[in-house]
């Protein structure tokens, strides 16, 4: 039974606040002040159409003529005050980060538009108000009205957590209030669920911040009637026929929207890959808030399902383009995927509930594995350019407009006309503490080795600790704690950090079952010199997945490598490499970001295939020379000179 009312009941541990966290990491620390000065201040910009070049956004427009300010119809997409709320969320983080004072006032300016646009009962979507007003609520399969109302909780709760004030958290609060009184279990009430998860883990969140327990039985009822039969968004795009928003969408089908059974029997993941991973966040969530074991068991299911046979080895997930969605067990085709950003943002954010609902580490193997590699790899060391499609092999030639290709860009876009990843890597960027340090009354957790500093209250004392991580240079990580009282800190050993010991003589303890190390600070100041070994490899996938086979991926720590065609030369798909091959550990190239190693290592490159000039097929002759490559962060990728790329060498076997 959902035992509402004790905060976080069931949560082995639940994230820090970002406010007490300072990321002082080369890469990370970077990004973070890139988010709060370049990318904020860009896509406000975006936002109020002031990018000359880029795809136009009418989201402030939109607000607007919602508030009666301006004339006008809405354009753009249905959920397009996403990326307003979603721009809000963002400053919140970087005002909790300590970079984002210059930012309030234009966030009050938005949030009392917002509050214009606003009606009176509550409802807030700029689409249907402006639009269609007498349609709301008739389409929960495509109106994103739920969705919208997810993203405005999450962006109110996150600008009240780090400012203080409530203006936003009001209208948020209204709005729910209203969705509350209009769904239900209730058998007056409908019994439709959004047909784009969001709200949920957004109530959840909600009655967090409020201790309304109300919004965390509407989340768990709308987890609750998904996937009841009949099906009622699909119903319900039978009933609207012609007046569909999404005429296109003609393959719109229970799995697209993880209708096709209740969330609780799912074993396996389908559909839309984001919506997929939303849901299964609040899922978690709730198996967590609620002690529901039924929901935690199918979590671990799916979670298993995803990171095991429907996952890029660099943390995307969605390998079909077309409806955005997973397919079939280990199919994971390298160049005409989807892996949309938004997707390993969700990784992300399922991976850290997983690892809060069970206490297990390894859960942040595969949280990383998405941040430095798919989630990185979105936007550009400017800031002002963006991947939607993340590939693992890019043949700039072939990626064509009104082909099987055209999804697939080989630049990053200043924009997009569906702009949901922008906004959502940087306010993944943003909150990146909460991703790192961790805490229960027991101990701080410490989940990635990502230089930091934590400042926090534990067992009613003060406590300080102060992550300098350099392992990809030299396999070392010092934890300094500083205390008033003994205080344990749980270190997550990730699998490729080998060899931990302490530089000390001192014993090191080995990590439990659960993955965690635990460091026992007596009180005072102490440091744990961390040691390990951090070695580039190669990597191989399961012989099931087709697209991967006979082939190499080269990793060193959490980041996958590629090579480009800047440092390599093109036709990157004649290169062959030895597994046996050494690798050697460069030094970081000052063209990109981070100080990350190049690695370098020998390969053969066929230079003639079949023995008859010209020819397009004729007699193999394979002739190779060798070569010397460079690969570079994945996560770091087209930060140069644009041209191939690909993650997967074959293999000289
Ligand atoms: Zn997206």
């Amino acid at each position: 039974m959902c035992r509402a009312g004790q905060r976080t009941m069931g949560q082995i541990f639940h994230g820090s606040r970002i406010s007490n966290i300072e990321i002082t990491d080369t890469l990370f620390g970077g990004y973070l002040t890139l988010v709060a000065e370049k990318i904020v201040p860009y896509q406000w910009n975006i936002l109020n159409g002031k990018v000359a070049g880029a795809k136009i956004s009418h989201c402030m427009e939109n607000f607007r003529i919602a508030a009666g300010e301006r004339e006008g119809q809405h354009s753009g997409v249905v959920f397009g005050d996403t990326d307003a709320y979603k721009w809000l969320e963002t400053v919140a983080y970087c005002i909790a980060n300590g970079k984002g004072a210059g930012l309030e006032p234009l966030a009050d300016t938005l949030i009392e538009l917002i509050g214009r646009a606003q009606e009176s009962d509550g409802y807030l979507n700029t689409y249907y108000t402006i639009d269609h007003p007498s349609e709301k609520w008739t389409n929960l399969a495509e109106g994103h009205e739920l969705y919208n109302a997810g993203h405005l909780i999450e962006a109110a709760v996150a600008y009240y957590r780090a400012t203080g004030k409530t203006a936003l958290l009001d209208i948020a609060v209204k709005c729910a209030d209203l969705i509350c009184r209009i769904f239900g279990a209730d058998g007056e009430k409908p019994d439709g669920c959004p047909g784009h998860p969001e709200i949920e883990l957004a109530l959840i969140k909600l009655r967090d911040a409020t201790q309304n327990d109300a919004y965390l039985g509407m989340a768990r009822h709308f987890v609750r009637v998904r996937g009841a039969s009949p099906n009622y968004l699909l119903d319900e795009l039978e009933r609207l026929a012609d007046n569909r928003i999404f005429p296109e969408f003609v393959d719109y089908d229970a799995k697209y929207a993880q209708t096709h059974l209740p969330p609780v029997e799912q074993t396996s993941a389908e559909g839309h890959a984001v919506r997929a991973m939303y849901l299964y966040s609040a899922m978690a969530d709730l198996a967590a808030v609620c002690e529901d074991a039924d929901l935690a068991a199918a979590c671990a299911v799916l979670w298993d399902n995803v990171t095991r046979k429907k996952m890029y080895i660099t943390g995307g997930i969605g390998a079909s383009a077309y409806l955005e969605r997973f397919t079939a067990d280990y199919d994971l085709p390298n160049d005409r995927m989807y892996c949309e950003s938004c997707a390993s943002v969700g990784l992300m954010m399922f991976g850290q509930r997983m690892a809060s609902l069970t206490g297990k580490a390894a859960f942040y193997d595969e949280v990383e594995r998405a941040l430095c590699n798919t989630v990185l790899g979105g936007v550009a060391m400017t800031g002002d350019r963006y991947f939607y499609v993340n590939p693992l092999e890019v043949w700039p030639p072939n990626c064509l407009p009104s082909t099987s290709m055209a999804h697939v860009k080989p630049v990053r876009q200043k924009w997009f006309d569906v702009a949901c990843c922008p906004t959502n890597i940087a306010r993944t960027l943003a909150s990146l503490g909460q991703y790192i340090y961790a805490e229960n009354d027991e101990a701080l957790y410490v989940n990635m080795l990502i230089s930091s500093r934590i400042l926090t209250e534990l067992n009613g004392g003060t406590l300080t600790v102060t992550v300098d991580s350099t392992f990809m240079r030299d396999g070392r990580v010092n934890i300094s704690v500083s205390s008033d009282r003994p205080q344990k800190i749980r270190v997550r050993i990730p699998r490729y950090f080998a060899n931990p010991h302490f530089a000390s003589s001192v014993a090191f303890p080995e990590p439990g079952a659960d993955g965690y190390t635990e460091l026992s600070a007596p009180g005072g100041t102490h440091t744990f010199c961390l040691q390990g070994e951090v070695t580039p490899a190669f990597f191989a996938s399961n012989e099931q997945v087709r697209a991967d086979a006979g082939r190499l991926a080269l990793v060193m720590g959490p980041y996958v490598y590629c090579l480009e065609e800047a440092d390599n030369g093109g036709n990157l798909a004649n290169i062959f490499v030895k597994p046996e091959t050494e690798i050697e550990v460069g030094r970081s190239c000052e063209d990109i970001p981070g100080s990350l190693p190049l690695l370098h290592f020998g390969g053969e490159r066929v230079t003639k295939a079949i023995e008859e000039d010209g020819d397009l097929y004729g007699t193999p002759l394979f002739r190779r020379t060798g070569t010397r490559l460079t690969a570079v962060p994945y996560g770091l990728w087209n930060n140069r000179t644009p041209g191939e790329m690909t993650v997967w060498l074959k293999a000289l076997l």
